[in-house]
């Protein structure tokens, strides 16, 4: 049976980089060897970094100024790494808090500095951004989560957050781990950009991260080796050996998004799927959204049946369709629908037939 792959991350990737890895993984290149058994320092894949780094340069439209960089740890590491590097010990920092993933790195920042959380939608268990808060002339920086995975909401004027920002000179740093490139942006308004590459890049294993280059050394501190973008960056992020089958795979998935026609072309495909969805959420009697209509996320939809005990019956109809990972997060329940770029429209009309479908039989 045909498989609807609405998984939070990791998650679906495009079939035709999957088909392209499988075969790297027999036979990278024509070398007779596996992707996964060559150097990473071999001239095969020094290529495909370079041409990894390029592509993430030229899809957030950077400029020289700016490093791309892969690295480990997940986008986790950078919760710290971003304080540890660019937060001087004592001074304080804006962060944002509006999900699990936003209050996680602002924990992670208490161990280098003050964070100053500006605004909150805690109180409402995350279901909305926040969007009314002022930012200081002596914020080091200003961090966000540019969409939160687990509730299910997204910032959708990212220029408005960054006019914040420029206003005080205070350069803007985003966690976009579950919508990089899922709609155009102008990298070069940001001083950096961080994504883990498990939803809209590739293979879990490695985390892009772009960043302005004046901003480093900017802690004072000494860094260990491997927590220095400054080392990673001297080092073409081979410091240490990177994670080739996720570079790899995120190279490959970037490759398809331009064949595919960009970012535009991405934005209106994720716009006529969330599109068709909620439309289905609002009008549906037996489910409702969980979040302000005009935060909803493109990628990560969530909604709760009006009826807890329908929950286990509309999961059980949607893995009789072939719909994979639809439940909602282990900390909020309910159901959660992905739709990361390489999701078909087709899928999501799968899963809104078999909402109707739930409605006629339960309704
Ligand atoms: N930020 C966001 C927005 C996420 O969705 C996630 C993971 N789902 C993380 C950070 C943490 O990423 P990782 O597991 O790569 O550390």
């Amino acid at each position: 049976m045909q498989k609807h792959n609405f998984s939070a991350g990791p998650a679906i990737l495009p079939n035709s980089v999957i088909q392209q890895a499988a075969a790297a993984i027999r036979d990278f290149g024509g070398t007779g060897l596996s992707l996964i058994e060559v150097s990473h320092r071999g001239k095969e894949f020094v290529a495909v970094m370079d041409r990894a780094r390029q592509l993430v340069k030229d899809l957030l439209m950077l400029d020289d100024r700016y490093e791309v960089l892969f690295l480990q740890g997940g986008a986790s590491l950078q919760f710290a790494m971003i304080p540890y590097n660019l937060l001087p010990e004592g001074a304080t920092a804006a962060y944002l808090d509006t999900g699990t993933w936003a209050a996680n790195a602002i924990k992670q920042a208490r161990y280098f500095g003050e964070p100053d959380v500006v605004a909150s939608s805690k109180a409402d268990q995350y279901a909305h951004i926040p969007k009314d808060f002022a930012l200081k002339a002596n914020h080091s920086y200003f961090h966000f989560t540019s969409n939160n995975t687990i509730f299910g909401t997204e910032v959708h004027d990212m220029d408005g957050f960054v006019a914040k920002a420029s206003a005080h000179d205070i350069p803007v740093l985003v966690d976009m781990s579950s919508d990089i490139f899922a709609r155009p942006i102008d990298g070069k308004q940001y001083g950096l950009i961080y994504a883990g590459a498990q939803k809209n890049l590739g293979a879990a294993g490695t985390t892009v991260v772009a960043i302005r280059k004046d901003l480093l050394g900017s802690s004072g501190r000494a860094i260990p080796s491997m927590l220095d973008y400054a080392v990673h960056i001297e080092k073409d992020s081979m410091f240490n050996t990177p994670s080739v089958f996720a570079v790899y795979t995120c190279m490959l998935t970037m490759e398809w998004i331009l064949q595919e026609g960009g970012l535009s072309e991405m934005e209106q495909r994720n716009q006529a799927k969330a599109r068709l969805l909620y439309s289905e959420v609002d009008r549906n009697g037996l489910f409702r959204g969980t979040v302000a209509p005009e935060d909803r996320s493109l990628m990560n939809a969530t909604f709760v049946p009006h009826s807890p005990d329908l929950e286990a019956a509309f999961l059980k109809a949607c893995t009789d369709a072939g719909i994979v990972g639809l439940k909602g997060h282990r900390s909020v329940g309910g159901f959660r629908a992905s739709m990361y770029n390489a999701l078909p429209l087709q899928s999501v009309e799968v899963l809104v037939d078999v909402m109707k479908e739930f409605e006629r039989t339960n309704g």
